[in-house]
Order: C-alpha cells, then structure tokens, then sequence
C-alpha cells in the first residue's frame, strides 16, 4: 500500500504552474487535517485491518507550509500503517533547522526539495519566492537533522532570453551532494501565467532543441557523477531511488488522500475533487470526496504497463509480444538488454511516439 497525500497550499503561483493549488497567505492547517483524516475514515473499511504501507508522499501544492504540528497529527494517524518511505516536498524557504528537526521528529525521513534553478534572476521569472543561497542553507538545515535522503528538483528547457546556465545549475546540485535528482522540462500549460506572457509576446516559447539539448547533457553528466538514472525524470545514487514514485511506475495500488488526489486499486482510478474548498465541504457534509471514476479496460492497462515500463531503466520485459521495430532500434532510441526492451536518453525525449508505435505494431499482429 502506498498512500500519497495532497497538500493545495501555495504562498503564490509560479509562472509556470497549473496544478490544483489554492494561494492562502494563511494556512487552515487545522481544518486541512480535519478534513484529510475524515477522509481517511471513510476510505478505510470499518470492517477491514489497519494494512500495512510502504511509502507515504506529502505532494503538493507546498506540503512544508503545514506547521509541523499538522505533518505530525496526520503521521500519527498514518504511521501505524507505514514502514519504509516517508517523502515531505518542500520549498526551501520554508526549511529551517527547527522545521527539519519537527519533520524528521515526525517520521519523516525523505525531503524532495523545489530548488528549479540556482540563478537568482531565473527563480525570480519563476516568481518561486526563494534564491538560490536558500536552496544551500536548506539541505544543511535537512542534513542537521538527520535527514540524508534529500532529493532536488530542477527545471531545464527554458526560453532562451533567460540565459540559465544549466551546466552551472547541475555543478551546484552536484555540489550539495544529496542522492537524488528529479529534471522537469518546461512546458506551457494553459492559463498560466506564462501562457500569458508568450501570448503577448513578453517571452519566448521553450524551444525543442533546447530542450533535448539540455535534457542528454543532464544524462551524461549525471551518470559520469555516479547518479543512475533510473526513470525518464528521475536520477538517484545507489539506494536512493524514489519507492514511492517506483510503485507508480510499476502499476502497484495507492490511495490517495485530499483534494485532486487519485487513487488506484489495480483497475479502477478515482480522483478527489481539485478544488480545496469543494473537497473540504464534499466531506464535511459526509458527501463522497470522488468526482469521477474510471475502470480501466484490459487494452488500457496493458497500454499504461507498456508505458510506465518503458519510463523506466529496468524497460519492457520481452516475454510479451513487443518486437524492437527496426525503425526505433536503427535511429538508437530503443535497445534490447537482458531480454528487455529499453529506451535510450534518445529514446525517453520521444517516449509517447514510441509506445504509440509499440502498442500499434502489438495490436495489428
Ligand atoms: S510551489 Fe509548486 S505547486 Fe505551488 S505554485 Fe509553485 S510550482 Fe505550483
């Protein structure tokens, strides 16, 4: 069991964000628990044993804007049930010994860091409310208190009026020495506010060269320092890979709990209300926090298994009919390794093509 908890919290939008967040100068961190843990009574079977989980991931929205005192009030009650993994994203503002040593206090022993970029006039375009020197003081801050498991999300690919350094950004990552680094290329979501801005002008759209530029550099260089990458986004030292994320890429079952959150038991994925205040009155009024549901059909998870293997290092096994198509293993984006398909760095910039190609090659045979 792995239980992924959603925390919409945010002190501001970045200039790129659409994720279901509510902007709140003041968190109702109290009522937030409330409402998660009322949530949880409801998902958990009256009838049924307290399960056993593995992993528990606060993703948000900014999970450390909670006091500490709420992290602890939902462990508490998620604890019994945990074993291995308990990840606290957080923004590196937000990290301060006295924070860290709560958290870690708590349960918490693994901290994914929203660091993006270490250039100080890029993390102001992004309007994230840090700077670069923060993102340092932050993971001294998590070391202190015991938590070594600390893994740095950046974002490559951006316009190129910006001139972010990406090689100096990875040095300083590389500099911090945490196990654990997760690369996001910039993309344009609708109604943000850089949507706006490339409408009018203000920027330039990320450019593709850019981004696949960027993107094999980070490959190259992060493997020659000893990460593996093991997941199209994600790199890790030995013993550091994500087992939260590593569930998700291997089709195993999770709850999700809080607003926008999905859920999954093996063929059906159900996702919470996104809105804060819909989610909080849905169950405050004893409603059921789902709003929609769909049961996946046998040609859709084997699709999706086709796809989250192929996200990954370890690939496809080739026990199932999946043939390497000449044309993906000619142009190096696919190859064969311990009977498995796999993509390459080439290969991951193209995934969706590839699986589209897979999968048709698979179902007209
Ligand atoms: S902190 Fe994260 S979730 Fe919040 S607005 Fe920024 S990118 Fe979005």
């Amino acid at each position: 069991m792995h239980i992924y908890v959603h925390v919409p919290f945010c002190v501001r939008r970045c200039s790129y964000c659409d994720f279901s967040i509510a902007v709140r100068k003041r968190i109702p961190a109290r009522e937030y628990v409330d409402t998660v843990l009322n949530e949880l009574t409801r998902v958990e079977s009256p009838a049924a044993e307290p399960r056993g989980s593995d992993t528990i991931y606060f993703g948000g929205g900014t999970p450390s804007l909670l006091p500490p005192a709420a992290i602890t009030a939902l462990l508490e009650k998620l604890l019994p049930r945990t074993v291995l993994e308990i990840t606290l994203e957080a923004n590196p503002e937000d990290v301060t010994p006295d924070n860290a040593r709560a958290w870690r206090a708590a349960g918490v022993n693994r901290v994914s860091l929203g660091a993006q970029s270490f250039d100080d006039s890029v993390l102001k375009w992004m309007h994230r409310s840090h700077d670069a020197a923060r993102i340092g003081a932050a993971v001294h801050a998590l070391r202190g208190a015991g938590i070594e498991n600390i893994s740095l999300d950046l974002i490559f690919g951006l316009p190129e009026e910006l001139k972010r350094n990406w090689e100096r950004d990875l040095e300083m990552a590389h500099a911090l020495r945490t196990t654990h680094l997760s690369l996001y290329g910039l993309t344009v979501e609708p109604r943000t506010p850089l949507d706006r801005w490339i409408s009018r002008g203000a920027t330039h759209a990320p450019d593709d060269d850019r981004y696949a530029e960027e993107y094999l550099f980070a490959h190259r260089r992060l493997v020659a320092d000893g990460f593996v990458f093991y997941e199209v986004s994600n790199a890790a030292r030995d013993g550091f890979r994500s087992q939260h994320n590593s569930a998700y890429w291997s089709g195993k079952p999770y709850v999700g709990l809080g607003p926008a959150a999905h859920s999954f038991d093996g063929t059906t994925r159900r996702w919470n209300l996104r809105a804060w205040e819909a989610y909080r009155r849905a169950v405050a009024e004893g409603r059921s926090s789902v709003e929609s549901e769909e049961r996946l059909t046998d040609a859709q998870r084997e699709l999706e298994r086709v796809y989250l293997a192929l996200r990954t290092i370890e690939g496809l096994p080739l026990t199932v009919p999946y043939r390497p198509l000449p044309s993906l293993t000619v142009q190096g984006w696919i190859e064969i390794q311990d009977g498995r398909l796999k993509c390459t760095p080439e290969g991951w910039l193209r995934l969706d093509s590839i699986v589209n190609e897979i999968s048709h090659d698979h179902a007209t045979h």
